[in-house]
């Protein structure tokens, strides 16, 4: 872990709180996990510093991908536990950021910037796309996930994490009213590191999500939940399914 995370780290410990467990990391395998607060990104593993949130979608990955190591993946994001694992884990990984000012499929910094909007991927390229706390800002969601089952190859697997509340449907924060998107619900906000900044959430995910990615024309959407006790803070996830 860089010292800058692991400083980062360190802010959110509670001491009151810190414990022990023999549980093995999804992401990187490391026995041992810590806990430094009693919420899902006080959950860590102490040597790839993966969150209760990125061991479930790791445990989910693996479950749902047997051969892995043949895969080439996608991931919705550049940095962080989730790719480290993912890097050591597939056959190929390409990863990407929503990069302000930059034009979609270009790179500064190395760094590629993608719209999952509009992707610029050619049809069939992945055999897995993820994402991690993405989804519930993209405000065309629809256009999301059909432009993800398009880079699918058949059979390919689209595995994420959004925040899903215990409810039936969907609360779209936004409404569009004559041709204009009007803020329906008080703004909510969650950090996005990698740009410093925060953003906007656009609707709270209920379970008819797996509805909405079958319409977007996946063959098969379930929300699972990992194996893995993770102190209590184990996070269901998204598994959507291209047909072969
Ligand atoms: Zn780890």
């Amino acid at each position: 872990m860089r010292p800058s995370r692991v400083l980062r780290l360190l802010q959110t410990l509670r001491p009151s709180e810190l414990a022990l467990a023999r549980e093995r990391c999804a992401a990187c395998d490391w026995p041992w996990l810590v806990r430094l607060a009693r919420n899902e990104l006080g959950v860590r593993c102490p040597r790839c510093g993966a969150s209760a949130v990125t061991q479930s979608l790791a445990a989910t990955v693996r479950a749902e991908l047997p051969a892995l190591a043949q895969a080439e993946a996608y991931e919705m994001s550049a940095r962080g536990p989730l790719v480290g694992f993912l890097r050591r884990r597939c056959a190929t990984l390409t990863t990407s950021e929503l990069l302000d000012g930059v034009a979609a499929g270009e790179t500064r910094d190395g760094v590629l910037c993608q719209n999952v909007e509009r992707l610029t991927f050619d049809d069939a390229r992945f055999d897995l796309c993820t994402s991690s706390e993405v989804f519930e800002h993209v405000e065309d969601d629809a256009a999301g996930f059909r432009e993800v089952r398009r880079v699918l190859r058949p059979g390919g697997r689209f595995v994420f994490t959004v925040p899903l509340c215990d409810a039936a449907q969907t609360v779209e924060r936004f409404a569009r009213r004559g041709g204009e998107r009007v803020a329906v619900l008080p703004p909510a906000f969650h950090a996005d590191r990698y740009r410093g900044a925060t953003i906007l959430v656009q609707r709270d995910y209920g379970r008819d999500i797996v509805d909405r990615l079958r319409a977007a024309g996946f063959d098969d959407a379930r929300i699972v939940h990992p194996a893995a006790t993770l102190f209590g803070h184990a996070r269901p996830v998204v598994v959507a399914a291209r047909g072969r």
